[in-house]
């Protein structure tokens, strides 16, 4: 079946026929509107408007294993989006936002969300895929404010998935973490500040959501192997994965072009 798009490309190359003498048409402009034409075939198509995306926000403290995990949903069909890394990313090329964004996780502190959303959405609407699992967001009511205000038409939120872990396993993860992750905030006093901003912000917004239910969560312990953690994740999430219909229309996850962007 034709696509409203299809069907106006060829009405434009149907009136571009009629009204000009195939021989006054260059070579290259037969070629484009022979392209136009038979736009249902052709690889100039053009493409169609992005459906709503669909986003599991994936939250916990700082080393509750969030990336470790949305790392194996990428073979279910999501791409995984991590707040943190576009940040780290973000500050690593020098941006004009570089210095803001370091004064701000070197505090263990939340970056303001027009920056952090910003990444996200950027990489969202960068993507062929309508399936996210958004690792480290939102972390506070400020971020979620900021989401309703930019995502309502653009993306719709399944459920949030939360590792539960207390803070002495967190912190013994991040320290263990720091040994070989040459990260900034994974030494000891920012890992303090990060636990602290986690408890304050973080945490009374995942009770908010399963008291007043803004999203549905789904607590997922996270002490244990990361292959059991790994199972409970995938038997909780399990009823929200992508069907095999949906990966159709998602070309990136597909094969072995899978996105995937690690680490919280
Ligand atoms: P987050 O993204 O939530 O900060 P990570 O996935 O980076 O956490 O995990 C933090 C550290 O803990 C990493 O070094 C990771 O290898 C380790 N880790 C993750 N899950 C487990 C687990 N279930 N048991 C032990 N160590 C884990």
């Amino acid at each position: 079946m034709w696509t409203w798009s299809q069907l106006v490309v060829s009405a434009a190359a149907i009136n571009l026929v009629r009204h000009q003498a195939p021989r006054q048409l260059s070579a290259n402009r037969r070629l484009w509107v022979h392209h136009l034409a038979t736009a249902q075939e052709s690889p100039v198509c053009v493409k169609e408007p992005k459906k709503k995306a669909r986003v599991v926000f994936c939250l916990g403290g700082p080393g509750a294993g969030k990336g470790t995990q949305c790392a194996r949903l990428s073979d279910f069909g999501y791409v995984h989006l991590s707040a943190g890394e576009l940040l780290r990313r973000e500050r690593a090329s020098g941006s004009k936002d570089g210095e803001l964004i370091e004064s701000y996780l070197s505090e263990g502190d939340i970056v303001p969300v027009a920056l952090s959303l910003g990444l996200l959405k950027k990489e969202m609407e960068r993507s062929e895929s309508n399936y996210f699992v958004v690792d480290g967001f939102p972390r506070n009511i400020d971020n979620v404010q900021g989401w309703r205000d930019a995502m309502r038409d653009v993306a719709d939120v399944d459920c949030v998935l939360f590792f539960d872990v207390p803070p002495e396993v967190l912190m013994e993860r991040m320290l263990e973490r720091g040994q070989t992750s040459g990260r900034s905030d994974d030494t000891l006093a920012t890992a303090h500040k990060r636990l602290a901003t986690y408890s304050e912000a973080t945490l009374p917004l995942i009770e908010k959501f399963e008291h007043d239910g803004d999203f549905k969560v789904l607590r997922v312990k996270g002490i244990g192997s990361i292959d059991d953690v790994w199972q409970r994740t995938h038997d909780a999430l399990r009823p929200f994965f992508p069907t095999t219909e949906d990966k159709k229309q998602a070309p990136h996850t597909k094969g072995d072009d899978r996105e995937h962007l690690n680490g919280d």
